[in-house]
């Protein structure tokens, strides 16, 4: 069945040449127990491994059942191996992680023998070679012989009409030697067994054939002739001769020679598991690998919300992302009828009547604390109060102490309560006095951006806006019909209350004489014209006085002359009604911002225009910096995967030998792929279970571990999922570049490697 036709192997190593065997022809049948021997280095093994596919050969024909070989490739020979070799080993070759049992079964799961023949064909074999009481052994705890006796059942199974066997008595001691001898020579009755040696002694009462090699030639070659003998009373000696015959044709028709996907399945999660320390050690990697990518999702995600809501409007200082502004589409003030439409509005929680003082604030400060604060009407505080007690007079004011201020700590709200303040009340130096009577505490915003408030009487807020308006206003006065632009900062023309003059009265500088005839203002009637973005309104005074530097005090009760000089002085109910006439644009501040749009769109049908701040945020992330964060964490996870790469490597590596083992049983790429596919997948859902109940104790307050708060502080459901899918496509890379690596070598390099 075989035949060698002048065939030689040349290795090739450096440069140099050596020669494996040499122009050796050689025909070998079933049913011979042929026996190689020579000294060491004469090519035994060579031959043996041209003979069994392990090694290709560079001269000569070998033909398998009168076919040609000299043209196979790998994958040829991979599947000539798997058809006619089985192959047993001074080193024995056997997966020592695995059972007896298990070392057996994997041949016939290779050969894609069904479930229900694979144990049934596993035992008959066990039993055969005496091995059926260590089934459920692991192999790395048998003795040398026992090794031997499963290697011989794992080539028995593979239901091959050739056997090879590389010294495999070599590692045995003489009484386990002479058992394998035996078993050898008892299935070479119709099989081909074909047994390379240096210790001839062992095997000479066997042999039906002897070869002996020198010098990679065939020296010798002697048929002898089979001495008829009984094995019936050796261990697992069970069958007569007729029947293995039978059985093999039977084996044939059981094993379809394609590996099920069940089994691919069966072995590859076996296999995650079998190795305790590699099971852990991979379990980490993936681990690692999930917690990196977790991690780089949630930054990139964190990062996104965060530009979503940094942002500055130079307009709206006071930029709380659940503000929004509104104003009447008829132009009209608002009333108090808007007041309870508008908060009949759903969603809606306040309303901040006087929109434009949130964007200012009032500086609160003296020799030891200083706060800026946010002027609101005390009619409008929503937060409870928490120490101290109600403004109820002009001057007295309450701080609401936002949670999310930076700045106005919970000890320093102590140090607030009755306190007096001074502050400024128009640009010439004039103080007013606020005393903090009573504290509030604000809840921390949805957006976590509040800011702490002052709240005041109506009186005293009317100041604060009339100031604002003033500083914000295009102020014209005429005099004797000539305008008079007011200029910020400059005292002359301007318009200051004073408590000295009655309505419709003015008391106003030297200057103004100049512009009449007769040298004298007093009497006249001057007119003052204030515009600005919100409104225009005009008012008419006449002149009751003209002060001096002389008179200016008692005029106007004031001592600061050189400061205002140049300045009208009217009355403070002039210059509130010409200053806050009516208001016209109010905020809205929501419960919710995610249904902000609603509420946006509910204000409009309602007739006002509405603007959410948060539309009109400039990012202070640019685009080029969000461009280039997607890629970022990309180039961080492909990072990752190759770290994950080369530390699962570096872990399967010392399994070389258990590769190396299924290719010499023929077990072909793809399959050895998906085996390992399912391996790493195994331990990789092991790893995301784990991690899923890691992150679900987190969120049900089972654990309380920041980092892990943190890292799944954006994940969702779909994420998680997302997340799987990433971990599912990573482990099947790692597992293609990983078996790439495998079949890059030959089965002998592999072999070799292992050796
Ligand atoms: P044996 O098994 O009889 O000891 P081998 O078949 O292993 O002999 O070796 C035959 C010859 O081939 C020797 O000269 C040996 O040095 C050479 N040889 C065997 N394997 C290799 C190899 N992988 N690379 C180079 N030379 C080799
Ligand atoms: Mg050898």
């Amino acid at each position: 069945m075989i035949e060698l036709r002048n065939v030689s192997k040349f290795y090739y190593k450096k440069g140099m040449i050596t020669s494996g065997i040499s122009k050796v022809d050689l025909k070998l049948d079933k049913g011979e127990f042929v026996v190689i021997t020579g000294e060491s280095g004469s090519g035994k093994s060579t031959l043996l491994n041209v003979i069994s596919g392990m090694d290709s050969y560079e001269e000569g024909e070998m033909l398998i059942d009168g076919r040609q070989t000299s043209h196979f490739m790998e994958k040829e020979l991979a599947s000539y191996r798997k058809k006619y070799i089985g192959n047993v080993f001074q080193e024995f070759n056997l997966v020592g992680s695995y059972t007896v049992y298990q070392n057996v079964e994997l041949v016939l799961l290779i050969n894609g023998a069904k479930r229900s023949f694979v144990k049934q064909r596993t035992r008959e074999i066990l039993e055969k070679v005496g091995m059926s009481e260590h089934a459920g052994t692991k192999v790395s705890k048998l003795s040398g012989g026992q090794m031997q006796r499963v290697a011989i059942a794992r080539a028995l199974a593979k239901e091959t009409d050739i056997i090879v066997a590389d010294e495999p008595t070599g590692n045995l001691d003489s009484g386990s030697a002479e058992e394998i001898v035996k078993l050898l020579r008892e299935i070479s009755e119709d099989k081909l067994v074909i047994v390379v040696t240096h210790n001839f002694e062992q095997f000479s009462e066997h042999a039906t054939r002897i070869i002996k090699m020198h010098d990679g030639r065939i020296a010798e070659d002697i048929k002898v002739a089979r001495r008829e003998r009984s094995y019936s009373s050796e261990p697992g000696q069970t069958e007569t001769q007729e029947e293995p015959k039978k059985k093999i044709r039977r084996a044939g028709r059981q094993q379809t020679g394609k590996m099920s996907v069940a089994s691919k399945i069966r072995l590859g999660i076996r296999n995650a598991f079998n190795v305790a320390p590699k099971f852990l050690l991979m379990l980490i990697v993936f681990t690692f690998l999930l917690t990196g990518v977790t991690s780089q999702y949630t930054s990139y995600l964190a990062q996104k919300d965060e530009s979503s809501k940094l942002g500055v409007n130079t307009y709206f200082p006071n930029l709380s992302l659940d503000r929004i502004v509104i104003k009447k589409n008829d132009g009209s003030s608002f009333d108090g009828a808007d007041k309870d439409a508008i908060m009949s509005v759903h969603n809606v929680k306040s309303i901040a009547e006087y929109d434009v003082l949130l964007d200012t604030s009032v500086f609160l400060e003296d020799d030891e604390l200083s706060y800026d604060v946010v002027p609101r009407s005390i009619d409008e505080l929503d937060a409870a109060l928490s120490k101290g007690k109600m403004p109820e007079t002009s001057g007295e004011v309450l701080i609401a102490v936002s949670a999310d201020d930076m700045a106005l700590s919970g000890e320093d709200t102590d140090k607030l309560l009755g306190r007096t303040f001074e502050v400024d009340a128009d640009q010439f130096g004039t103080r007013e006095k606020l005393k903090v009577v009573g504290i509030a505490d604000k809840k921390a915003s949805v957006t976590g951006d509040g800011h702490s408030e002052v709240y005041m009487m109506q009186e005293d807020l009317d100041k604060s806006l009339a100031r604002l308006y003033h500083d914000n206003s295009d102020i014209t006065v005429v005099i004797a019909g000539r305008e008079q632009k007011v200029e910020i900062g400059d005292a002359a023309y301007d318009l200051l209350p004073c408590d000295k003059v009655a309505k419709g009265e003015a008391i106003v500088p030297p200057e103004t004489n100049g512009f009449y005839d007769d040298n004298n203002s007093k009497g006249k009637q001057i007119r003052a014209d204030i515009s600005n973005v919100y409104y225009k309104s005009s008012a008419s005074f006449k002149v009751k006085d003209v002060y001096t530097e002389k008179n200016y005090q008692k005029l106007t009760g004031r001592d600061d002359f050189e400061m205002t000089n140049g300045v009208i002085f009217i009355s403070r109910e002039d210059q509130q009604k010409l200053f806050v006439p009516d208001n016209y644009q109010a905020t809205v501040y929501v419960d919710e911002t995610g249904a902000i749009d609603d509420t946006k769109k509910a204000l409009e049908e309602m007739g006002y225009s509405v603007l959410p701040l948060k539309d009109v945020l400039i990012p202070i992330i640019s685009d080029v910096m969000q461009m280039i964060q997607l890629p970022v964490a990309i180039v961080i996870v492909i990072a990752l995967f190759f770290i994950s790469y080369f530390v699962i490597r570096l872990i399967m590596r010392s399994r070389t030998g258990y590769f190396g083992i299924l290719r010499m049983l023929g077990m072909d790429k793809r399959s050895v792929k998906r085996m390992v596919d399912i391996e790493l997948i195994t331990v990789m859902t092991i790893a995301f279970l784990l991690f899923l109940a890691v992150a679900a104790a987190a969120t049900f307050g089972y654990i309380h571990v920041e980092y892990i708060r943190q890292l799944i502080r954006f994940m969702t459901p779909a994420g998680y999922g997302v997340l799987y899918v990433i971990m599912l496509i990573m482990s099947i890379l790692l597992s293609g570049k990983f078996t790439a690596g495998i079949f890059k070598d030959s089965v002998m390099d592999t072999y070799r490697e292992e050796v």
